[in-house]
């Protein structure tokens, strides 16, 4: 667990030396849960949204990308369910002050008498060695047998009391578990309440013509409003989709753990309208297209796992997510949802207009149904951060800290180094800098030892540095270093450009 929140504060330290993200407005103390992509990390992110977007739309005939506002309708936040279903139940403490989700109290005292079953295990393993069968000792022993027991029980409360939205009984759930406050330490509660997560602000310029409009809590809502516009402009045939990169917002309770959960974020989702009844098969496309995506990044097949929602949504008819082994543990990368025609058939309610789609193969209208993928940014940020950053022991007994970045999502391509301030090698290694940045993102770095120019260029995940030396003024040849392997090649200028393109081409991704 140490070992866990040690490498989340290396990231988070590591991402603020070099330029990848800082807190929000530290000047001034910093907002909670806020913060601002640097100069690497907008070009990591930028990187991250065309990797993304290559993908779904340039890869795929049927799929276009909409860019709506972030201000929609207010009647749209109804028609959604955001309005009366998107709460989260929180808690105060009253002597630490501090606010929690209430379900999230519960679930870590849950996840306590878990790790109390898996020291038990641990200690069986110990005592029996070799000889040990775990499946056995789980089933048979008392110990485990009671906590699972007891675990089980509380969850059903759990499932119970929010399933009926009953806020007295969440709390004496609460009680009951004598669960206290980790700041406190007091069983002081105030009563649960229901908290919408929607921000909400006011439109217009004049005191009373104003009306509550929201920030939009997700993306998809400007796809599904938008889905007749496109279809019929872009004179679209389903099964086809609808892509977007944007900005959405969340009051969320308990905002932590880095850019993994924040109240401004980013999302990446794609709605997919198909026939009714062809729904579930392309939910398994879908699902298997979108895993591939994530794999072909090569930062460990290990590191993903599917996890399929038992409890669904009101508007699904199957869900999964996939799941990243971020520093704190596996959670939620990206959501895959079979949305059935409930948001479709929600807005013609709400519009009173009609968003049908006429299928000239079947002759008939209907109102499509809808598979959606939907991939935080930032998480998506943060999983190909996290997984690349190493510490790495060489040969000769050193350390050295590598981003070991895929290639095509590196800031930086390249960087250029004159070995010396002299002789002409720095002009020679702009000239070639000049002729490399119509094609690369380059940096030009002549300051320190190479040695340190190296180590700074690994940290930052430049897959290649180029040196412009003596022989560079003879013969037209640099050495060219490898990031990961640390090998250095002769190479002549006129090749730097296809080598360089061969490893860094997003195409290589895309074609996995
Ligand atoms: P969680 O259960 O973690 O709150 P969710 O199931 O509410 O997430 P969705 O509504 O499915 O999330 O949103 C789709 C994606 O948007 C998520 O998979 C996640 O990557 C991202 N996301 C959601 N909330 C946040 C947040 N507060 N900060 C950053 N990314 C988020």
């Amino acid at each position: 667990m140490e070992q866990k929140e040690d490498k989340l504060k290396e990231v988070i330290s590591h991402a603020k030396e070099y330029g990848y993200i800082f807190p929000s407005s530290e000047i001034y103390d910093g907002l909670a849960a806020t913060y601002d992509y640097g100069q690497l990390g907008a070009e990591l992110k930028n990187n991250i949204k065309s990797y993304w977007w290559k993908a779904m739309v340039q890869m795929h005939e049927n799929i276009v990308g909409i860019d709506s506002s972030i201000f929609m309708h207010p009647k749209t936040w109804e028609a959604s369910g955001h309005v009366d279903a998107f709460n989260d139940p929180l808690i105060d403490n009253k002597d630490s002050k501090k606010r929690y989700r209430a379900d999230v109290l519960i679930e870590e005292h849950i996840e306590k008498i878990n790790q109390k079953i898996e020291k038990e295990v641990e200690k069986g393993f110990k005592r029996f060695g070799e000889s040990f069968d775990e499946v056995q000792f789980r089933a048979t022993n008392p110990n485990v047998l009671r906590n699972a027991e007891k675990m089980q029980e509380i969850e059903n409360r759990m499932r119970e009391t929010l399933g009926k939205n009953d806020l007295e009984g969440v709390h004496q759930l609460i009680s009951d578990l004598e669960i206290v406050c980790p700041i406190s330490g007091s069983k002081n509660w105030t009563e649960v309440r229901q908290f919408n997560l929607m921000f909400s602000t006011e439109l217009g310029s004049v005191a009373g013509d104003a009306s509550t409009i929201y920030l939009r809590p997700e993306t998809a809502q400007g796809i599904f409003v938008n889905f007749l516009n496109v279809q019929k402009s872009g004179r679209m045939k389903i099964p086809f989709g609808i892509a977007q990169i944007g900005k959405a917002f969340r009051n969320e309770i308990v905002a932590r753990q880095f850019i993994f959960r924040m109240r401004e974020f980013e999302q990446m989702e794609m709605q997919f309208f198909v026939r009714p009844g062809e729904e579930m098969k392309w939910y398994e496309y879908w699902k298997e297209a979108r895993i591939k995506w994530h794999k072909a990044l090569d930062l460990g097949e290990k590191n993903y796992r599917f996890h399929d929602h038992i409890k669904l949504a009101h508007y699904a008819n199957a869900a999964a997510d996939i799941e990243f082994n971020f520093p704190m543990g596996f959670k939620e990368l990206e959501g895959i949802h079979s949305r059935t025609d409930y948001d479709l058939k929600q807005h013609e309610k709400f519009s009173g207009k009609k968003l049908q789609y006429f299928d000239p193969e079947l002759n008939e209208n209907y109102v499509p149904y809808v598979v959606e993928t939907s991939v935080g940014l930032d998480r998506m940020f943060l999983s190909v951060l996290s997984a690349s950053l190493k510490n790495e022991k060489l040969e000769d007994g050193s350390e050295r800290v590598v981003l070991k970045l895929p290639a095509p999502l590196a800031p930086y391509k390249i960087a250029i180094m004159p070995l010396t301030k002299k002789d002409g090698l720095p002009e020679k290694a702009r000239e070639i800098f000049d002729a490399l940045k119509y094609d690369f993102l380059c940096q030009y770095d002549e300051k320190d030892s190479p040695g340190k120019r190296y180590r700074r260029q690994d940290a930052i995940g430049t897959p290649f540095c180029v040196m412009v030396d003596h022989q560079t003024m003879e013969d037209n040849t640099v050495t060219m270093r490898d990031r990961d392997t640390m090998l250095q090649e002769r190479i002549a200028i006129s090749d730097l450009n296809s080598k360089i393109a061969s490893k860094v081409d997003m195409k290589f991704l895309l074609n996995k």
